[in-house]
């Protein structure tokens, strides 16, 4: 198989002229021009013959070109109309790579990957749009795609915030959901200079490797999260607070405190403050408490 042509900033500049691509800042357009991060990447991803890979994003198919070479085969979902005759170009010395002209946030990847690989698990690589990095990880994580890995370049601050524990300013529900699903490895710091056009941010490169099991037992893994989200939605605020006013939950005032009190915390306690297992522990106190009211 051909190996790699793109990755350098005079091929790139060469496509996007003979194209006349006009880069869409509403779709988070900054393509990649280092061949050592590309390489560093699919290292991170730990690519090989065996592998299915989805790529979210190809662009104009620069990292498209790296996975191609190095998996048995490659999805790649893009949103921007004006990439695909690029990349029906680009990609055409590599017959074992799809593209799909949808948005990844309304495909239905269980789907694909049912019908694509068997249901086995599958890799995520991408240099993610940055405007939509939570949702689509989230929907990763959510829909319970079978995942063996997801390889992704973020904002340096995403990362930060993915390996966040608690205390730490970065520690959020994102930092959570992370680890109830995954190890976080930090694989590369990018600067600004390796994409076109620069970003405004530093990036770096993040691999999530799905666990095989959670690290905590909930019954309901719904509510779980709903209770994370409620309790860093008022940051200022009291956990107590956030749970009573959470509209999605629709706790009582006294299923709140009699939950907090199991867990042996006061009601000044905020968010912040809990580890995943208190948020699990939480979380069943408050799940036996709503089956002893219906
Ligand atoms: N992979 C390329 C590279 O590294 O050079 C491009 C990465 S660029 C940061 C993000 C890509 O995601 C762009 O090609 C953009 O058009 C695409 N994109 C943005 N929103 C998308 C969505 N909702 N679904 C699929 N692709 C999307």
């Amino acid at each position: 198989m051909k190996e790699p042509t793109l990755g350098n900033p005079q091929n790139t500049i060469a496509v996007l002229q003979k194209y006349q691509f006009r880069f869409q800042k509403k779709y988070g357009q900054n393509f990649l021009i280092d061949t050592h991060v590309l390489d560093k990447i699919v290292q991170a991803a730990e690519i090989g013959k065996e592998d299915f890979v989805v790529e979210i994003g190809p662009g104009i198919g620069t990292l498209t070109q790296y996975l191609a070479y190095h998996a048995r085969e490659v999805l790649a979902v893009e949103i921007d109309r004006a990439l695909i005759p690029v990349l029906e170009e680009t990609l055409a010395d590599y017959d074992n790579v799809t593209v799909l002209n949808e948005d990844i946030l309304k495909v239905d990847l269980n789907a694909l990957v049912q019908e694509k690989n068997g249901g086995r698990p599958i890799k995520i690589v991408a240099n993610l749009p940055y405007y939509i990095t939570t949702p689509i990880i989230m929907g990763l994580f959510e829909s319970h795609v079978p995942l063996e890995s997801v390889t992704v370049m973020v904002q340096k601050e995403v990362a930060q915030r993915m390996q966040a524990g608690p205390g730490s300013k970065d520690y959020g529900a994102l930092s959570l959901a992370v680890q109830y699903y995954a190890s976080p490895y930090l694989a590369a710091n990018v600067p600004p200079n390796c994409f076109m056009p620069r970003p405004a941010v530093g990036s770096a490169v993040i691999r999530l490797t799905g666990h095989k099991e959670p690290p905590v037992e909930v019954k309901d893994e719904k509510l779980l999260f709903q209770i994370i989200r409620a309790s860093f939605n008022q940051r200022r605020k009291t956990l107590a607070n956030g749970l009573r006013n959470s509209q999605e939950l629709g706790l009582s005032r006294e299923c709140v405190t009699e939950a907090l009190s199991r867990l042996g915390k006061g009601e000044s306690i905020r968010g912040e403050a809990l580890t995943l297992e208190e948020f699990a522990a939480l979380a069943n106190h408050i799940y036996d408490r709503l089956q002893e009211e219906t």
